[in-house]
Protein backbone atom coordinates (compact mmCIF):
# COMPACT_ATOMS: atom_id res chain seq x y z
CA UNK A 1 0.00 0.00 0.00
CA UNK A 2 1.17 3.43 -0.64
CA UNK A 3 0.88 6.49 1.36
CA UNK A 4 -1.97 8.73 1.07
CA UNK A 5 -0.62 12.19 -0.16
CA UNK A 6 -1.30 15.46 2.01
CA UNK A 7 -2.49 18.02 -0.77
CA UNK A 8 -1.11 20.88 0.99
CA UNK A 9 -1.94 23.42 -2.17
CA UNK A 10 -5.23 21.80 -2.08
CA UNK A 11 -5.75 22.63 1.89
CA UNK A 12 -4.35 25.88 1.60
CA UNK A 13 -6.47 26.83 -1.02
CA UNK A 14 -9.65 25.96 1.58
CA UNK A 15 -8.03 28.09 4.13
CA UNK A 16 -7.71 31.04 1.95
CA UNK A 17 -11.24 30.99 0.92
CA UNK A 18 -12.79 30.55 4.42
CA UNK A 19 -10.45 33.09 5.20
CA UNK A 20 -11.72 35.62 2.00
CA UNK A 21 -15.26 34.75 3.35
CA UNK A 22 -14.59 35.79 6.94
CA UNK A 23 -13.12 39.10 5.89
CA UNK A 24 -15.55 40.11 3.45
CA UNK A 25 -18.06 39.90 6.61
CA UNK A 26 -15.78 42.40 8.50
CA UNK A 27 -16.74 46.28 8.76
CA UNK A 28 -12.94 46.97 7.80
CA UNK A 29 -10.25 44.81 5.69
CA UNK A 30 -7.77 43.50 7.75
CA UNK A 31 -4.46 45.50 7.21
CA UNK A 32 -0.90 43.66 6.67
CA UNK A 33 2.40 45.06 5.60
CA UNK A 34 5.21 43.77 4.64
CA UNK A 35 8.65 45.34 4.75
CA UNK A 36 11.38 43.86 2.26
CA UNK A 37 15.23 45.55 2.36
CA UNK A 38 17.20 45.36 -0.35
CA UNK A 39 16.31 42.84 -3.96
CA UNK A 40 17.22 39.09 -2.79
CA UNK A 41 15.72 37.09 -5.35
CA UNK A 42 14.40 34.73 -3.27
CA UNK A 43 12.67 37.15 -0.87
CA UNK A 44 11.42 39.42 -3.62
CA UNK A 45 9.44 36.26 -4.37
CA UNK A 46 8.13 35.36 -1.37
CA UNK A 47 7.03 39.04 -0.57
CA UNK A 48 5.06 39.29 -4.04
CA UNK A 49 3.37 35.96 -3.71
CA UNK A 50 2.16 36.69 0.07
CA UNK A 51 1.09 40.62 -1.46
CA UNK A 52 -0.92 39.10 -4.09
CA UNK A 53 -2.50 36.18 -1.53
CA UNK A 54 -3.54 38.49 1.14
CA UNK A 55 -4.78 41.19 -1.48
CA UNK A 56 -6.72 38.20 -2.83
CA UNK A 57 -8.72 37.22 0.56
CA UNK A 58 -9.78 40.87 1.25
CA UNK A 59 -6.59 41.59 3.30
CA UNK A 60 -5.09 45.50 2.56
CA UNK A 61 -1.72 44.18 2.11
CA UNK A 62 1.21 46.36 0.76
CA UNK A 63 4.81 45.87 0.87
CA UNK A 64 7.54 48.87 1.75
CA UNK A 65 10.88 48.14 -0.48
CA UNK A 66 13.80 49.89 1.60
CA UNK A 67 17.10 49.85 0.16
CA UNK A 68 19.95 47.38 1.11
CA UNK A 69 21.99 50.35 2.96
CA UNK A 70 18.92 51.33 4.78
CA UNK A 71 20.15 51.69 8.23
CA UNK A 72 19.01 50.28 11.17
CA UNK A 73 17.56 53.31 12.68
CA UNK A 74 15.82 54.31 9.73
CA UNK A 75 14.17 50.60 9.74
CA UNK A 76 13.22 50.91 13.53
CA UNK A 77 11.82 53.86 12.71
CA UNK A 78 9.71 52.30 9.88
CA UNK A 79 8.48 50.13 12.32
CA UNK A 80 7.37 52.47 14.62
CA UNK A 81 5.38 54.21 12.21
CA UNK A 82 3.89 50.69 11.33
CA UNK A 83 2.88 49.86 15.27
CA UNK A 84 1.53 53.28 15.42
CA UNK A 85 -0.73 52.70 12.69
CA UNK A 86 -4.60 51.78 13.77
CA UNK A 87 -5.15 50.79 10.21
CA UNK A 88 -2.19 48.24 10.09
CA UNK A 89 -3.04 44.89 12.01
CA UNK A 90 0.00 43.15 10.65
CA UNK A 91 3.70 43.47 10.38
CA UNK A 92 6.23 41.20 9.01
CA UNK A 93 9.56 41.92 8.46
CA UNK A 94 11.25 39.67 5.69
CA UNK A 95 14.26 37.58 6.96
CA UNK A 96 17.04 37.78 6.30
CA UNK A 97 17.85 41.27 6.68
CA UNK A 98 21.48 43.07 5.27
CA UNK A 99 24.46 41.79 7.74
CA UNK A 100 24.41 45.44 8.96
CA UNK A 101 21.28 45.10 10.52
CA UNK A 102 20.54 43.17 14.12
CA UNK A 103 17.87 40.84 13.16
CA UNK A 104 16.91 40.07 16.74
CA UNK A 105 16.52 43.93 17.95
CA UNK A 106 14.36 44.12 14.64
CA UNK A 107 11.85 41.29 15.24
CA UNK A 108 12.42 42.85 18.87
CA UNK A 109 10.46 46.27 17.58
CA UNK A 110 7.54 44.70 15.95
CA UNK A 111 4.18 45.20 18.36
CA UNK A 112 3.72 41.67 19.74
CA UNK A 113 -0.28 42.18 18.96
CA UNK A 114 1.32 42.98 14.97
CA UNK A 115 3.74 40.32 14.95
CA UNK A 116 1.83 37.70 12.09
CA UNK A 117 5.00 36.09 11.69
CA UNK A 118 5.02 34.94 15.66
CA UNK A 119 8.81 35.49 16.16
CA UNK A 120 8.87 38.55 18.67
CA UNK A 121 10.10 37.12 22.41
CA UNK A 122 6.68 37.79 23.89
CA UNK A 123 4.95 35.52 21.55
CA UNK A 124 7.08 32.74 21.37
CA UNK A 125 7.32 32.69 25.09
CA UNK A 126 3.34 32.70 25.31
CA UNK A 127 3.64 29.60 23.02
CA UNK A 128 6.36 28.37 24.68
CA UNK A 129 4.39 28.18 27.60
CA UNK A 130 1.32 26.72 26.20
CA UNK A 131 -0.44 30.49 26.01
CA UNK A 132 -0.19 30.74 22.26
CA UNK A 133 -1.04 33.97 20.49
CA UNK A 134 0.48 34.57 17.37
CA UNK A 135 2.35 31.45 16.32
CA UNK A 136 5.02 31.13 13.51
CA UNK A 137 3.45 30.31 10.13
CA UNK A 138 4.96 26.95 8.79
CA UNK A 139 4.49 25.65 12.23
CA UNK A 140 0.55 26.12 12.20
CA UNK A 141 0.47 25.02 8.54
CA UNK A 142 1.91 21.94 9.48
CA UNK A 143 -0.73 21.18 12.59
CA UNK A 144 -3.29 22.33 9.72
CA UNK A 145 -1.86 19.31 7.61
CA UNK A 146 -2.12 17.05 10.38
CA UNK A 147 -5.23 17.77 11.58
CA UNK A 148 -6.25 17.28 7.62
CA UNK A 149 -4.91 13.47 7.49
CA UNK A 150 -6.62 12.75 10.55
CA UNK A 151 -3.09 11.82 12.34
CA UNK A 152 -4.02 11.07 16.05
CA UNK A 153 -1.52 12.82 18.28
CA UNK A 154 -2.49 12.80 21.83
CA UNK A 155 -0.25 10.37 23.37
CA UNK A 156 1.38 9.64 19.86
CA UNK A 157 5.50 9.86 19.43
CA UNK A 158 5.86 12.54 17.44
CA UNK A 159 9.49 13.31 15.97
CA UNK A 160 11.10 16.32 15.58
CA UNK A 161 14.04 16.89 12.88
CA UNK A 162 15.28 19.81 13.25
CA UNK A 163 15.48 22.64 16.23
CA UNK A 164 15.27 26.13 14.22
CA UNK A 165 13.32 29.02 15.92
CA UNK A 166 10.91 29.19 13.00
CA UNK A 167 10.45 25.23 12.37
CA UNK A 168 11.30 22.86 15.26
CA UNK A 169 10.98 24.83 18.01
CA UNK A 170 7.64 25.94 17.83
CA UNK A 171 6.93 22.41 16.37
CA UNK A 172 7.88 21.53 19.97
CA UNK A 173 5.50 23.47 21.65
CA UNK A 174 2.58 23.00 19.46
CA UNK A 175 2.84 19.14 19.41
CA UNK A 176 2.99 19.04 23.37
CA UNK A 177 -0.26 21.33 23.32
CA UNK A 178 -1.84 18.42 21.31
CA UNK A 179 -0.77 15.76 24.10
CA UNK A 180 1.95 14.17 21.46
CA UNK A 181 5.23 13.08 23.08
CA UNK A 182 7.27 14.86 21.58
CA UNK A 183 11.34 13.83 20.48
CA UNK A 184 13.54 16.11 18.59
CA UNK A 185 16.58 15.51 16.49
CA UNK A 186 19.44 17.61 15.47
CA UNK A 187 22.79 17.66 13.88
CA UNK A 188 24.26 16.03 17.23
CA UNK A 189 21.72 13.05 18.10
CA UNK A 190 23.62 9.65 17.76
CA UNK A 191 20.88 7.33 15.66
CA UNK A 192 18.68 9.90 13.91
CA UNK A 193 17.13 6.53 11.66
CA UNK A 194 16.90 4.64 15.37
CA UNK A 195 14.99 7.65 16.79
CA UNK A 196 13.04 8.16 13.33
CA UNK A 197 11.67 4.60 13.38
CA UNK A 198 10.31 5.38 16.63
CA UNK A 199 7.75 7.77 15.57
CA UNK A 200 4.16 7.64 14.26
CA UNK A 201 4.31 11.07 13.30
CA UNK A 202 7.60 12.78 11.69
CA UNK A 203 8.05 16.29 10.91
CA UNK A 204 11.04 17.02 8.70
CA UNK A 205 12.89 20.31 8.87
CA UNK A 206 16.36 20.20 8.54
CA UNK A 207 17.51 21.51 4.90
CA UNK A 208 19.40 18.37 3.82
CA UNK A 209 18.28 16.77 0.97
CA UNK A 210 16.22 13.15 1.26
CA UNK A 211 17.79 13.21 4.75
CA UNK A 212 15.33 10.55 6.09
CA UNK A 213 14.96 7.36 4.38
CA UNK A 214 12.38 5.53 3.66
CA UNK A 215 13.82 2.90 5.80
CA UNK A 216 13.90 5.01 8.97
CA UNK A 217 10.20 5.23 8.57
CA UNK A 218 7.82 3.35 10.89
CA UNK A 219 4.59 1.59 8.75
CA UNK A 220 1.59 3.86 9.08
CA UNK A 221 3.32 6.61 10.56
CA UNK A 222 2.22 10.23 8.88
CA UNK A 223 5.32 12.34 7.67
CA UNK A 224 5.14 16.27 7.37
CA UNK A 225 8.02 17.19 4.96
CA UNK A 226 9.18 20.94 5.69
CA UNK A 227 12.40 20.85 3.97
CA UNK A 228 12.62 22.49 0.65
CA UNK A 229 16.25 21.69 -1.03
CA UNK A 230 17.19 23.16 -4.83
CA UNK A 231 19.25 20.46 -6.22
CA UNK A 232 22.06 21.12 -8.92
CA UNK A 233 19.48 19.85 -11.30
CA UNK A 234 17.22 22.34 -10.45
CA UNK A 235 14.83 20.11 -8.98
CA UNK A 236 13.42 20.92 -5.63
CA UNK A 237 13.12 18.19 -3.35
CA UNK A 238 12.29 17.76 0.78
CA UNK A 239 14.05 17.03 3.32
CA UNK A 240 12.49 13.10 3.08
CA UNK A 241 13.05 10.54 0.45
CA UNK A 242 9.72 11.14 -0.85
CA UNK A 243 9.53 7.77 -3.82
CA UNK A 244 10.99 5.39 -0.45
CA UNK A 245 8.94 7.20 1.70
CA UNK A 246 5.88 7.12 -0.09
CA UNK A 247 5.93 2.88 0.39
CA UNK A 248 5.76 2.80 3.84
CA UNK A 249 4.35 5.72 5.73
CA UNK A 250 0.40 6.20 6.12
CA UNK A 251 0.48 9.35 4.90
CA UNK A 252 2.77 11.90 3.36
CA UNK A 253 3.00 15.56 2.46
CA UNK A 254 4.60 16.23 -1.25
CA UNK A 255 7.65 18.71 -2.13
CA UNK A 256 6.71 21.28 -3.88
CA UNK A 257 2.88 21.40 -2.68
CA UNK A 258 2.75 20.13 0.58
CA UNK A 259 4.02 22.50 3.48
CA UNK A 260 5.07 25.06 1.22
CA UNK A 261 1.95 26.63 0.04
CA UNK A 262 0.33 26.55 4.05
CA UNK A 263 2.87 29.03 4.74
CA UNK A 264 1.54 32.05 2.83
CA UNK A 265 -1.95 31.09 3.96
CA UNK A 266 -1.71 30.77 7.46
CA UNK A 267 0.45 34.34 6.97
CA UNK A 268 -3.30 35.06 6.05
CA UNK A 269 -4.57 33.43 9.15
CA UNK A 270 -2.30 35.08 11.72
CA UNK A 271 -3.29 38.47 10.23
CA UNK A 272 -7.12 37.92 10.54
CA UNK A 273 -6.89 36.94 13.57
CA UNK A 274 -4.54 39.49 15.06
CA UNK A 275 -6.89 41.88 13.33
CA UNK A 276 -9.94 40.41 15.03
CA UNK A 277 -8.49 40.49 18.08
CA UNK A 278 -6.84 43.92 18.17
CA UNK A 279 -10.19 45.78 17.18
CA UNK A 280 -12.03 43.47 19.65
CA UNK A 281 -9.73 45.42 22.55
P1 LIG B 1 17.82 25.64 9.90
O1 LIG B 1 17.62 26.86 10.70
O2 LIG B 1 18.97 25.52 8.98
O3 LIG B 1 17.86 24.41 10.93
C1 LIG B 1 18.15 23.11 10.47
C2 LIG B 1 18.04 22.16 11.62
O4 LIG B 1 18.32 20.86 11.12
C3 LIG B 1 19.06 22.43 12.74
O5 LIG B 1 18.45 22.23 13.98
C4 LIG B 1 20.15 21.38 12.49
O6 LIG B 1 20.78 20.91 13.65
C5 LIG B 1 19.36 20.25 11.88
N1 LIG B 1 20.18 19.43 10.99
C6 LIG B 1 20.95 19.85 9.97
N2 LIG B 1 21.57 18.79 9.40
C7 LIG B 1 21.19 17.70 10.09
C8 LIG B 1 21.51 16.33 10.00
N3 LIG B 1 22.34 15.85 9.07
N4 LIG B 1 20.94 15.50 10.87
C9 LIG B 1 20.08 15.96 11.82
N5 LIG B 1 19.74 17.24 11.95
C10 LIG B 1 20.31 18.11 11.10
O7 LIG B 1 16.55 25.27 9.03
P2 LIG B 1 15.02 25.80 9.02
O8 LIG B 1 15.01 27.25 8.80
O9 LIG B 1 14.26 25.21 10.15
O10 LIG B 1 14.54 25.10 7.67
C11 LIG B 1 14.59 23.71 7.49
C12 LIG B 1 14.12 23.37 6.09
O11 LIG B 1 12.77 23.78 5.97
C13 LIG B 1 14.87 24.11 4.97
O12 LIG B 1 14.92 23.27 3.84
C14 LIG B 1 13.98 25.29 4.68
O13 LIG B 1 14.12 25.76 3.35
C15 LIG B 1 12.63 24.67 4.88
N6 LIG B 1 11.56 25.64 5.23
C16 LIG B 1 10.44 25.60 4.48
C17 LIG B 1 9.40 26.44 4.77
C18 LIG B 1 8.15 26.37 3.96
O14 LIG B 1 7.34 27.26 4.00
N7 LIG B 1 7.96 25.26 3.23
C19 LIG B 1 9.49 27.34 5.84
C20 LIG B 1 10.64 27.33 6.63
C21 LIG B 1 11.68 26.46 6.31
P3 LIG B 1 21.68 21.85 14.62
O15 LIG B 1 20.69 22.69 15.38
O16 LIG B 1 22.40 20.87 15.48
O17 LIG B 1 22.56 22.64 13.72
Amino acid sequence: MTARIIDGAAVAASLRSCLAQKVAELSYPPGLTVVLVGDDPASTVYVRAKDKAANAAGIAAQTIRLPANTTQADLLARIAQLNADEAIDGILVQLPLPAHIDTQAVVEAVDPAKDVDGFHPLNVGRLASGHPTLVPCTPLGVMTLLAEARTPLEGARALIAGRSTIVGRPMVSLLLAANATVTVVHSRTRDLAAECRRASVIVAAVGRPELIRGDWIAPGATVIDVGTNRLPSGKLVGDVAFAEAIQVAGAITPVPGGVGPMTIACLLENTVAAAERRRRT
